[in-house]
């Protein structure tokens, strides 16, 4: 049943999934009935789009299996042209005419980039993280892309793994909300609309523990950590309405992710009642037999199946053996149709089968991508999420007149300002955008200053050309002011990034602590997708201020933060340590059994033995850290009671004003720490947060409700609930940096898990 040519019911309710359920079953009942095994299979397995210089390019082969039927979805295919003509073939050449899905890494910013995710993230900012994804469906909608793989919502608290540029950073409640907001702007209010795609929750599970922060290695938790910590944000997906899911490549307690019942089938299908539809991350399924997991690709399809696996990433291991599986009953039919029920769903939801060509139109194409109004949104989006990490003397705001020597091999680069996944070489030749580099975008933003601009050195790892130094030395006599950017070069952060050092790359270190030697102002800009081990540099500089990779506006972006057209206000989503050697090291971790002063450890250097010898256990900086040219006080902290039983609420307020020169941002943030329980609880746990604009001299009393069931946690037995007690109850500027109260709750008792 070829149902494209009826066109005639466009403007189905919200609720389609819902309130029309009875009519997609039959629609879909029917169109099942019809289906081979092979076209089923079809239906679970996903090609991937090809490149030349003239675009995106499907090989032969591949165009022969879509019009057999046997593909059911595509990955990096877009612009609306070359959608349309696949999803022509699909539906005009095949017997059934199922429309193919396509999906994309529309990650941040599809042509108009935004900052690497957890540059967004360090804005806190839910509206503009929401923003910023609204912006990305509209622009991959109008090219013909139905599905992002996208948020990225795990857990990472190890700088050296690369992927930690792609989350929302250490902290599963920031995390939580991040993934929500995430979800709701890709999808936006009805997944019918034009302009929305379907998101996906990745990597599940635990990919972010990567074993010495080496990708796609090895994970080992306890249940109790990965329910407490690593899985909030995926049922926080699921809650604003996640299509769908991707497997992780890692193994989790010796078992695969990609082949994990106790995953996909116990938790995330029993327990939390998904109903969307799962797809492998990239070839997963085959990787089961370099795992140790399966003996061959065949055993490892049936194990992935059976795990609950919908759909095959490019491994084609369902489209060349799920059959003979079939026949030699490893699997059974139900279980495939289970699968493609699912997909098949979500294109009737997606509105393909009243008209598959809807996503890819050309005019709009034209008019949103790159538009003024994307643009506008990246920049603000960006300033939002700069952090500045230290500000000695007010070196910056920086004066629009001057000179400035502007230093640092990512002083002019414009391709570096995307960050991974949108970059404008390699495999993404397709996203058009040029983004504006840091020098333009101070000759945009303070046009009067005199910029002596040179590059200074590399930032290749393990570079050692200093011959560009005597340049750099002679621009910075001639300024001013120094301003260096620099950082990693976005290929070293991403997927498959991993480092055993996290320091500045090559010999920027050595360079900036030369200008140093000049004793001039100095400023050091930040690019970079994780935390760096950077505390000599730190202290050699007046300034810091981490602008991630800012996007196709960064350059603007950077430059309005630094003259002071825009007041900066991000937060680290993040722990910057000291020393490598210091990770795992996060906000909330637990106290050891001898903490400072404990008692019979008289002797001074005993005093505090979980320690180094050669560094203290602080961070350099904290998580929540993150300056504002101007000041805010904190008053004490209220609660509005001091005792809370089951199904309650306490209240607790604070006056935050603004005592300094600027009007400004300030994150609110809102910490509770759990004093004795039947397993120990961390040190502090992130419960709330705010984010508001206070004008000069104006106060703002922000509010926060704690719930019982915010106290919540994974008990001894593994129920899920709340121990009576004491707890502590923090608000401040940072994790590190808080005004403290305290309450008691009264009684103990079992949570609904969320
Ligand atoms: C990554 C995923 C991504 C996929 C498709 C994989 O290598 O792990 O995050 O969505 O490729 O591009």
């Amino acid at each position: 049943p070829n149902k494209s040519a009826d066109k005639s019911n466009t403007a189905v309710s919200t609720m389609i999934w819902k309130d029309n359920k009875a009519e997609m079953d039959k629609f879909i009942d029917d169109l099942m009935g019809n289906m081979t095994i092979e076209e089923k299979i079809g239906q679970m397995t996903q090609l991937t789009s090809g490149w030349d210089v003239t675009g995106p390019t499907i090989n032969e082969n591949f165009e022969q299996l879509v019009k057999s039927g046997r593909v059911g979805s595509f990955l990096n295919a877009f612009s609306a042209a070359y959608t349309k003509k696949l999803q022509k073939m699909a539906v005009e050449e095949t017997r059934l005419g199922i429309p193919l899905i396509f999906g994309h890494d529309v990650i941040h910013g599809h042509q108009t980039i935004f900052p690497i995710s957890l540059g967004e993230s360090a804005s806190w900012d839910l509206d503009a993280i929401k923003t910023s994804a609204r912006v990305a469906a509209t622009e991959a909608s109008a090219q013909g892309i139905h599905w992002t793989f996208a948020p990225m919502v795990d857990i990472a608290r190890d700088p050296r793994w690369g992927r930690i540029s792609e989350g929302a950073g250490e902290d599963v409640y920031l995390g939580s909300r991040i993934a929500e907001a995430r979800v709701k702007g890709f999808q936006g209010d009805n997944l019918k609309d034009l302009n929305t795609i379907v998101a996906c929750a990745k990597h599940f599970a635990a990919y972010g523990q990567a074993q010495a922060g080496r990708d796609y290695h090895t994970t080992n938790m306890s249940d109790r950590e990965l329910r407490d910590v690593y899985l909030p944000p995926f049922k926080a997906a699921i809650d604003a309405g996640v299509g769908t899911f991707m497997t992780a490549f890692n193994e989790l307690n010796g078992v695969p992710a990609t082949g994990n019942e106790y995953l996909f089938d116990e938790i995330l299908r029993k327990e939390w009642g998904f109903e969307g539809f799962v797809v492998t991350d990239y070839t997963a399924i085959n990787e089961l037999v370099p795992h140790g997991y399966a003996k061959d690709e065949k055993q490892a399809g049936e194990l992935a199946l059976n795990a609950g696996v919908d759909m095959d990433m490019v491994g084609r291991v369902y489209d060349q053996n799920l059959k003979t599986s079939l026949e030699e009953g490893k699997v059974n039919e139900q279980q495939i149709d289970l699968a493609v029920r699912r997909i098949l769903e979500m294109k009737y939801r997606l509105g393909l089968f009243e008209d598959p060509y809807r996503y890819s139109d050309e005019e709009r194409e034209k008019k949103t991508i790159l538009s003024k109004e994307h643009r506008d949104a990246a920049r603000d989006v960006a300033r939002k999420s700069m952090v500045l990490l230290k500000n000695e003397s007010e070196t910056l705001p920086l004066k629009k007149t001057g000179s400035i020597a502007l230093i640092g091999p990512l002083a002019d680069s414009r391709p570096d300002m995307h960050g991974s996944w949108a970059s404008a070489g390699g495999g993404w030749k397709n996203r058009t955008t040029v983004p504006v580099s840091l020098k333009e975008g101070i000759e945009n933003v303070a046009g009067n200053v005199k910029i002596n601009y040179a590059k200074g050195c590399g930032y290749g790892l393990g570079e050692t050309d200093k011959s560009g130094f005597a340049a750099a030395i002679k621009a910075a006599k001639q300024s001013d002011v120094i301003v260096l950017a620099m950082g990693e070069a976005q290929e070293q952060t991403g997927e498959a990034t991993s480092r055993t050092e996290i320091t500045l790359p090559g010999v920027q270190s050595e360079l900036l602590l030369e200008l140093k030697k000049l004793n001039k102002p100095m400023v050091l800009v930040l690019m970079n997708g994780r935390p760096l081990e950077m505390e000599k540099e730190n202290e050699a500089v007046d300034a810091v201020l981490e602008t991630w990779f800012a996007g196709t506006e960064g350059g603007n972006a950077i430059a309005d933060v630094l003259f002071g057209d825009h007041n900066p206000s991000g937060k680290l989503p993040v722990t910057f340590p000291r020393k490598l050697g210091q990770v795992p090291i996060y906000y909330n971790m637990k106290n050891t059994g001898r903490p400072l002063g404990l008692q019979g450890h008289n002797d001074p250097a005993n005093k505090y033995r979980s320690k180094y010898m050669d560094a203290p256990n602080t961070p350099l900086y904290a998580f929540g850290h993150g300056l504002s040219y101007t000041t805010f006080e904190y008053s004490d902290v209220r609660l509005d009671k001091t005792t809370l039983g089951m199904n309650d609420k306490i209240t607790v307020s604070v006056e935050v004003t603004n005592s300094g020169k600027y009007d400004g941002a300030e994150v609110v943030q809102l910490y509770v720490r759990d004093l004795v329980g039947s397993v120990t609880r961390p040190v502090k746990e992130l419960k709330g947060f705010e984010k508001i604009f206070l004008k000069k001299g104006e106060t703002k009393t922000v509010t926060f409700e704690i719930k019982t069931e915010d106290l919540a946690f994974h008990r001894k037995d593994m129920s899920y609930g709340v121990e009576e007690g004491d707890f502590q109850v923090f608000v401040g500027t940072s994790s590190d940096n808080v005004k403290e109260s305290s309450f008691k709750l009264t009684q103990s008792g079992a949570i609904a898990r969320r």
